[in-house]
């Protein structure tokens, strides 16, 4: 096969293990610098465009896509899509995975575990958004945040309020979830492929920190999931409509609950902390399904 990884950096970890894996499989890979990419978005015969030549058809695409680069990234998706090449995550399920709120409306809609969570734009009744989410503590959340950046944990009401205010007042989208103390400062991220969770972590918050995240100080070890679980990250994935994804799960006193599906989840925590080979089951995933004109949306 011919692959492309559409990354912003050779070096990066997850980038050089993808390119790493598919050489040992025998296949001819290029790293292709997103932002660098360019088209003729109108062509009969639409093709990408890269340093000055016409890139070659590919059989797949591996897109990581930074939040950063969300917009253009995923209208370069999207441009391989109409070329026909099996793209492992399709621009518009990477889309609906920058959104919070567009990620929880339509896993809800599949009956997926989630924690109660409110939105609101201009309520005059911040009181009543609270209280519907089971009232304080609550966590809020910028719509829009990444790596933990954006997510307060409000232990009071009145702290609450005057949060959301302070939000409302910059003109933020927020999130108010109910705050799932049980889970205590651990979450657990689920690499699926496909219909399967390959590899999985739990992952601690810096001491005092009730965030996971990595990016924040956190650590990570191996663990074992329940099928619960298991099923959870799977149908969430399905849902989303994400090949490839990172599955973060709270353990909450009611199962598990999704707290977001990541498209461009990195390979390097999981890795080490589980010692699989997640790169080459990804790999071994486009040498089953990367068939020409298989992507299902096709940016619709
Ligand atoms: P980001 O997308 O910025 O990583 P998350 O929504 O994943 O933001 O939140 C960051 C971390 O905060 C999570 O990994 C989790 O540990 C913690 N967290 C988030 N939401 C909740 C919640 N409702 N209850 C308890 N902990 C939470
Ligand atoms: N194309 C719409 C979207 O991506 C529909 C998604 C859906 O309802 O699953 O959001």
């Amino acid at each position: 096969m011919r692959i492309a990884i559409l990354s912003r950096g050779p070096e990066l970890y997850s980038t050089r293990r993808l390119k790493e894996a598919a050489e040992a499989l025998g296949h001819e890979v290029d790293v292709i610098d997103t932002l660098h990419c360019y088209m003729d978005i109108t062509s009969a015969k639409p093709a990408v465009r890269y340093q000055g030549r016409e890139l070659p058809y590919y059989d797949a695409v591996i897109p990581r896509i930074g939040a950063s680069i969300s917009f253009y990234g995923t209208s370069v998706v999207r441009q391989f899509e109409m070329m026909g090449t099996f793209c492992i995550n399709e621009s518009v399920a990477i889309s609906r995975s920058r959104d919070k709120l567009r990620s929880l409306q339509i896993m809800s809609r599949k009956g997926i575990g989630l924690p109660r969570t409110g939105f609101a734009s201009k309520p005059d009744k911040i009181d009543d958004l609270i209280k519907n989410v089971g009232g304080a503590p609550v966590v809020i959340k910028l719509l829009e945040g990444t790596q933990g950046i954006g997510v307060v944990l409000a232990e009071t009401k009145k702290a609450a309020e005057s949060i959301i205010e302070a939000f409302m007042g910059l003109k933020a989208n927020i999130l108010v979830q109910e705050f799932i103390k049980e889970a205590g400062g651990t979450d657990i991220r689920c690499f699926v492929v496909g219909d399967k969770v390959v590899a999985s972590m739990m992952r601690r918050g810096a001491e005092g920190d009730f965030r996971s995240n990595l990016h924040r100080g956190g650590s990570a070890e191996l663990i074992k999931i329940t099928p619960t679980e298991r099923k959870t990250a799977v149908a969430a994935a399905k849902a989303m409509g994400l090949n490839m994804c990172g599955v973060d799960i709270l353990r909450s006193n009611n199962g598990p609950v999704v707290m977001e599906v990541n498209s461009s989840p990195g390979l390097e925590g999981i890795e080490k902390a589980t010692g699989k080979d997640v790169a080459k089951m990804i790999i071994q995933f486009l040498e089953k399904n990367a068939k020409p004109n298989k992507n299902k949306t096709k940016g619709k």
